[in-house]
C-alpha cells in the first residue's frame, strides 16, 4: 500500500488527466477520503471544514458528484443511514451486523463466482461495491 501523500497525489493526477482542474476543494476532499474507509458527506465537509472553514458545504457536495463521475470515488449504503463515500475500485465488500451495526471489511473476491454465475445464467451483473450485505455478526449469532 502506497503512503497516503502518494495516493493523493495519483487521485489528482487522474483528474486532471481527466481535464479537471485541482481546486483547494477537491484536494482536500482527496486528502479526507485517503485517510479513512468510508465517510458520510456530512463528516466529510466537517474534516474539510477543519482545514478550510471558508469552503461551502455545497461546493463538497458538487466536488463528490464531479469525483464520483469521474470514477475516482463511489458511494456505498451500508445500512438504512446515508450513503457513505470511499475511494473507488477498493477490494472490499462491507459486512454489517443487523444486530449490533458492526461492519466487517472482507475481500470483494469472495463474490467472484456467485457474481459471474448470475451474470451467466440471468444476464444480472451484481454491483457488490454499491450495497453493503446485511446479516447477524458472530457475537450476534450467540
Ligand atoms: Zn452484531
Ligand atoms: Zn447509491
Amino acid at each position: 500500500m502506497s503512503r497516503p501523500t502518494e495516493r493523493v497525489d495519483v487521485l489528482l493526477a487522474e483528474l486532471r488527466r481527466r481535464g479537471q482542474r485541482i481546486t483547494t476543494g477537491r484536494r482536500a476532499i482527496a486528502e479526507v477520503l485517503v485517510g479513512a474507509d468510508n465517510l458520510s458527506a456530512e463528516e466529510i465537509v466537517a474534516a474539510v471544514q477543519d482545514d478550510h472553514p471558508d469552503l461551502a458545504a455545497s461546493t463538497v457536495y458538487r466536488t463528490l458528484e464531479t469525483l464520483e463521475e469521474a470514477g475516482l470515488i463511489e458511494h456505498v449504503h451500508l445500512g438504512h443511514g446515508p450513503a457513505r463515500w470511499q475511494l473507488a475500485n477498493k477490494p472490499f465488500h462491507h459486512l454489517v451486523c443487523e444486530g449490533c451495526g458492526m461492519v466487517q471489511l472482507v475481500p470483494r473476491s469472495l463474490f467472484d463466482e456467485l457474481r459471474a454465475r448470475v451474470v451467466l445464467e440471468f444476464g444480472f451483473e451484481i454491483a457488490f461495491q454499491h450495497f453493503a450485505t446485511v446479516g447477524r455478526c458472530a457475537h450476534c449469532r450467540d
